[in-house]
């Protein structure tokens, strides 16, 4: 495997940063988590938007422009021959002293891995998730802003633990508030009475790429689609439920806290939109080769 680092490649084993990147140290950068499906990569645009979006929030001036960025993730899949691929795309702050101002970093790092993708179980998709709320609330907006991709992702890893713990494979985060805003590593929607509902940004999410992507497959499917803030009962009530992310794709939720959403099998509107969502990750994205 060829790692880019700062406009170089080097093998796995040579891939190395320095112990003062901030970006170790404090969590201190933005990343992106980027697909490509045959040979062309999902929502290149909107990823690298969104990372310069978020670098921007942070005060972070990613050293290289949009086009050279997305050249250099081109090269990076070529150079390593993948057509089917998950991309990490990483911006630390640098290199710094062991104090926290970013000021002391001058040169923002760069890293480009790309790699095969681990597809979670067909079974997951047949069967639909049973995930549970956990304790551990979203970040608040005004403390880490969910909608910026941070390297700080210990508030989705305490979740996390939390869910594995309890042996699901997802979790459903709510806000201070008691609001549902999202899982640890995805989007949430769910069906009522023919509305597609899904959180909006200002509940203290991440914008995903993916739950955009269906937010318009959903509309050209002539399905309203309403961005609301709700609690764990409307989901409870719901008649389906799936979530969103680049990883997982569309994934049906079955059951919530135990309790049995819709018939407890992945819905006909999921299932609809897991049908136009890979077709339109085959159909569409930016050419690798
Ligand atoms: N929420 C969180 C917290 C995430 O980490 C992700 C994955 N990046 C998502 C939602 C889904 O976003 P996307 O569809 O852009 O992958």
């Amino acid at each position: 495997m060829e790692i880019y680092i700062d406009g170089q490649y080097y093998a796995q084993n040579k891939a190395k940063i320095s112990v003062f990147d901030h970006g170790l140290l404090y969590g201190d950068g933005v990343f992106e988590g980027i697909r490509s499906y045959n040979g062309r990569v999902f929502k290149l645009n909107e990823h690298l938007e969104r990372l310069y979006e978020s670098a921007h929030a942070i005060l972070l001036t990613i050293p290289i422009s949009i086009t050279e960025m997305e050249q250099a993730l081109l090269t990076t899949l070529q150079r390593n021959h993948l057509r089917d691929a998950y991309i990490r795309l990483i911006v630390t702050r640098g290199v710094g002293d062991l104090g926290l101002d970013p000021d002391k970093c001058p040169t923002p790092s760069i890293i480009i891995i790309a790699d095969t993708i681990v597809l979670y179980p067909a079974e997951y998709y047949e069967k639909g998730l049973d995930i549970i709320t956990v304790p551990a609330r979203r970040n608040i907006s005004e403390a880490v802003n969910p909608r910026i991709k941070s390297l700080n992702y210990l508030n989705n890893i305490l979740a996390k633990i939390e869910g594995k713990q309890a042996g699901v494979v997802e979790v459903l985060m709510l806000n201070v508030d008691g609001h549902v805003v999202e899982c640890s590593g995805d989007n949430i929607f769910y069906l009522k009475k023919g509305e597609l509902v899904t959180p909006p940004t200002h509940v203290g999410i991440l914008e995903g790429i993916t739950r955009n992507a269906v937010i318009n497959l959903a509309e050209k499917r002539q399905i309203k689609v309403v961005e609301k803030v709700f609690t764990r009962h409307d989901l409870y009530i719901a008649e389906e439920c799936f979530l969103t992310g680049t990883a997982a794709e569309v994934i049906p939720v079955v059951k919530i806290d135990n309790r049995v959403i819709g018939n407890g099998t992945p819905g006909t509107v999921t299932k609809d939109l897991i049908h136009d969502f890979h077709q339109l990750t085959q159909t569409t994205g930016t050419q690798i080769y």
